[in-house]
């Protein structure tokens, strides 16, 4: 038995993590000791990593890429969000095995609320349609939007989603070169990462409305590219610097029982130490 919370981390690459530093944070703001160490590990090597972990004392994870879809055949039980995500971002033990959790998207919702960002009947534009979005559709379709409309460069995997998610609510999937119809979103999230590239997808204005809010899931230098297109048109940006620290912090509540402040955790991270 250890006295603290012993857990970790495990992707490759991974020094760029700051989830040791964010659920230290979490440690200090609820008073309880933990011990959260970022592991390099591939696919291969997961059941092992996991193995090692849970023998010196370790009770809970978070994968992030590329083993988010890998961690689902190690789980005896999976939540909703990450059964239709098809990934896994945190693993909790019990007596029987890893329960896996998908977080990321529930962690974005927290962060929307957060900000003051409305859902329910908002139209909503999605731009990329990879991993990431994958994961936030559903707790997105659960706040009843008015529409989403999601448009990524590879036509197909948009389609390809906007099929699998239909059943949640309005969901139309199109090509980057498509022409959104209807009347301008109230919402646009940006999902690719043309950021880390420093770039972003080409918006045209009609897309949104004037006084829309952006999400950008990307955050620090990748999020610059948003940030200037948006100031450019008096459109209010935000990174996704909330969106991690919010489902770390769902992770940190299925494993402590207790849920960390976003926003307080948000004042202590520097943002200089964000890369
Ligand atoms: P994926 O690699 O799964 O998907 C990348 C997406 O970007 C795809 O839709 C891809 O389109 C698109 N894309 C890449 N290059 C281009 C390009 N040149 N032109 C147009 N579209 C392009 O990544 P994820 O979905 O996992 O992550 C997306 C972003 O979100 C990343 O930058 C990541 O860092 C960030 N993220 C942030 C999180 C947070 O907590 N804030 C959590 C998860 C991710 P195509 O399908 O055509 O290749």
């Amino acid at each position: 038995m250890t006295d603290s919370l012993r857990l970790a981390v495990f992707g490759d690459p991974i020094s760029h993590s700051l989830s040791p530093r964010i659920h230290s944070l979490f440690g200090q703001q609820l008073g309880l000791a933990v011990d959260y160490q970022a592991i390099r590990c591939t696919v291969q090597e997961l059941p092992q990593r996991l193995e090692e972990l849970v023998r010196a004392g370790g009770t809970g994870a978070n994968l992030t890429l590329p083993l988010k879809q890998a961690g689902l055949r190690l789980c005896r039980q999976l939540d909703l969000p990450a059964r239709l995500a098809r990934a896994v971002n945190t693993l909790s033990l019990d007596e029987q095995g890893w329960r896996g959790f998908n977080t990321d998207g529930p962690g974005l919702v927290l962060d929307l609320e957060r900000l003051g960002i409305r859902l329910g009947g908002t139209r909503i534009l999605i731009i990329g349609a990879g991993g990431a979005t994958a994961g936030i559709l559903a707790p997105l379709l659960e706040r009843r939007p008015a529409c989403i409309t999601l448009l990524n460069r590879t036509a197909e995997r948009a389609t390809l989603l906007a099929e699998r998610y239909g059943h949640l609510g309005q969901i139309l999937g199109l090509g980057l070169d498509a022409e959104p119809q209807g009347p301008p979103h109230d919402l646009l999230i940006q999902a690719t990462s043309l950021g880390h590239a420093g770039a972003m997808p080409v918006i045209a204005d009609d897309w949104l409305d004037q006084e829309a809010r952006v999400y950008d899931l990307n955050y620090g230098p990748a999020h610059e590219p948003v940030a200037r297109w948006a100031e450019s048109r008096g459109l209010a940006a935000h990174d996704g610097i909330g969106m991690l620290v919010g489902q770390a912090a769902l992770a940190f509540e299925i494993w402590s029982g207790q849920r960390p402040s976003i926003s307080a955790t948000l004042a202590e991270l520097p943002r200089l130490a964000i890369s």
